[in-house]
């Protein structure tokens, strides 16, 4: 599933996909994602985050 980040460095905002796990299958993992538009490597913010589209 694919997440909504904004970079830290330049605001921008970047679509990340997370894999999805857990013993529901219920929790996301993503530890960085790397910025489009500066091309900084960001660490992701604590949840909830924002879905980048309704499926
Ligand atoms: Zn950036």
């Amino acid at each position: 599933m694919e997440f909504e980040f904004v970079c830290g460095c330049c605001g921008a905002e970047c679509v990340a996909f997370a894999e999805r796990g857990g013993f529901w299958n219920n929790r996301f993992y993503l530890d960085t994602f790397w910025c489009w538009n500066c091309g900084e490597e960001n660490t992701t913010p604590p949840g909830p985050w924002t879905p980048a589209y309704e499926d």
